[in-house]
């Protein structure tokens, strides 16, 4: 028998239980990874992270390759024409059976769907599973039996199901039947420039590098998670991100080396090491939201009222937010972070992301847009989630009138003003008492712009459209 795996966000051997099911019914395996340099950008895929994606898809075809297993890029136009070129395929190779892992986005369900009845059509036998959360997506609910739009009792209800045999992934991959052609990843023509200017050096390729990184922060940085994560300076979080939202490591392998090392322990033990795996789940409970309520993943608001919203527009505003040059500190670093490394500290994410929809008073899609555009670890489920915590618009929250103080939060998470002299050079001079918030004259001195605009008026402005809309 010979099986197709259709790797998706999933492009890693360890806990992949699409491909370990190939491996177990078949004789030859085939990998296949459809790129679509179009549905890329409707998807708003960052340049760095397609950077990555190929540069992770060539270090998976290697390994796979040390089992006489192909994996194959095709080109496909759009989402709309992936059932007639995996067709096409399966028709080519003479394959009998293909595997996939779900995905959760309205968007990609629609695609597998089209996928699957094609197939079906065809008599081509499909088994799909779920490979990027614990639990089947929708599984978990509440005593009323809705979806969890909460993320307490979501987690209660994920740990008193919870049962250590989820994590039974390992696996010894065998050797197939060698097949008479190669791996084209090499020679395909992705279309790809590089236009991020990161050093790469920083996000190591594949998947051994995801699991020395899980391993490395377990052992030197976890103890200490609970009190280092939320002061950027420190780097006390994982920086797994990347790895987890392309599949290269799985959040099962997660979660079981985090158990390993604290006797098997999920709400007891190691804080750090409890407290990482809380951050796991409520990566889950994005997902669950999303498979759930379609609606966020078109462009809608999960707070109904919230459409009500009277955004305003500033392109200046816009393009200082982006540049860093909004004259606050701290949202200038992590905009700055963000260009210089592909990524940022989950706490400046909820500070740039307020600021953007409660003082900027911008609509949160267009920073929900931006983030993907330039993150490595851009991720739908996640970054929604994250914009519409930020916003007030999303499931769970900050509530509107919760608008948080730049000044304050710098002064909070980055007393010493370490981060804001990392990233905003200009600023190194200034001592700690003045650097969160520099007078007009030191910012002269350093060529560092005026804030763009006033705190107070800005979240009193902010209350005000949002209680119109909400009595709207
Ligand atoms: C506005 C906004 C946008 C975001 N966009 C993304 C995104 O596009 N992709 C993304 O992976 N995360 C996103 N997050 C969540 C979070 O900021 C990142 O997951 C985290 O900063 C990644 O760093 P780390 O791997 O060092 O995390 P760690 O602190 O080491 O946590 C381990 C893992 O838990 C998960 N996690 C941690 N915090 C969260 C969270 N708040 N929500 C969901 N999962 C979480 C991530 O997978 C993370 O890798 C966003 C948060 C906000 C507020």
């Amino acid at each position: 028998m010979k099986g197709l795996v259709w790797l998706r966000n999933d492009i890693r051997m360890d806990d992949n239980p699409s491909l370990k099911r190939a491996f177990e019914e078949c004789n030859s395996v085939i990998c296949v990874y459809v790129w679509s340099p179009e549905q890329l950008k409707k998807h708003n895929e960052a340049n760095i992270k397609q950077d990555f994606l190929i540069q992770n898809l060539k270090s998976l075809a290697a390994n796979l390759h040390t089992v006489n297993v192909v994996l194959l890029i095709i080109e496909s136009k759009s989402f709309n024409t992936v059932k007639d070129d995996i067709s096409n395929l399966i028709h080519e190779h003479s394959i009998n059976k293909i595997y996939w892992n779900k995905e959760f986005a309205f968007d990609e369900i629609t695609r597998d769907k089209e996928v699957y009845d094609a197939l079906q059509a065809k008599a081509v036998d499909v088994e799909i599973f779920n490979d990027q959360i614990i639990y089947e997506p929708g599984f978990l609910r509440t005593g009323q039996d809705n979806p969890f739009s909460v993320f307490t009792p979501f987690k209660r209800r994920w740990i008193e199901h919870f049962d250590i045999k989820f994590l039974d992934i390992d696996f010894d991959y065998p050797i197939k039947e060698k097949l008479n052609f190669d791996s084209n990843v090499e020679d395909f023509d992705f279309g790809f420039t590089s236009s991020h200017g990161v050093d790469m050096q920083l996000w190591p390729i594949g998947e051994a590098s995801a699991l020395d990184r899980v391993n490395d922060f377990l052992d030197n940085k976890a103890v200490d998670y609970s009190k280092n994560r939320n002061d950027p300076i420190l780097n006390g979080t994982s920086r797994i991100s990347p790895y987890l939202a392309l599949g290269i490591i799985s959040s099962k392998r997660c979660i079981l080396e985090g158990l390993k090392k604290n006797n098997f322990e999920l709400s007891s033990g190691n804080i750090g090491i409890t407290k990482w795996i809380d951050e796991i789940v409520w990566r889950e409970f994005y997902r669950n939201i999303t498979y759930s309520f379609p609606k966020v993943s078109k462009g809608q608001p999960f707070q109904d009222y919230t459409k009500n919203i009277e955004w305003i527009f500033n392109e200046d505003h816009l393009n200082a937010w982006k540049q860093g040059n909004t004259g606050f500190p701290l949202i200038d670093a992590a905009m700055r972070q963000l260009i210089h490394e592909g990524w940022m500290h989950n706490r400046l994410r909820m500070v740039v992301a307020m600021f953007f929809t409660k003082n900027m008073l911008h609509d949160w899609r267009l920073g929900e847009a931006y983030f993907m555009q330039n993150l490595i670890d851009g991720d739908f489920a996640s970054n929604n989630g994250g914009w519409q915590w930020s916003s007030s618009t999303g499931t769970d929250a900050a509530p509107y009138f919760r608008i948080f103080n730049p000044i304050t939060q710098s002064k909070n998470f980055d007393k010493e003003g370490l981060f804001i002299k990392k990233y905003v050079p200009e600023l190194q001079d200034l001592d700690k008492s003045v650097i969160h918030d520099p007078p007009n004259e030191h910012r002269k001195y350093c060529n560092y712009p005026l804030q763009i605009l006033d705190l107070k008026e800005s979240r009193v402005r902010a209350i005000e459209v949002f209680n119109k809309a909400k009595n709207t």
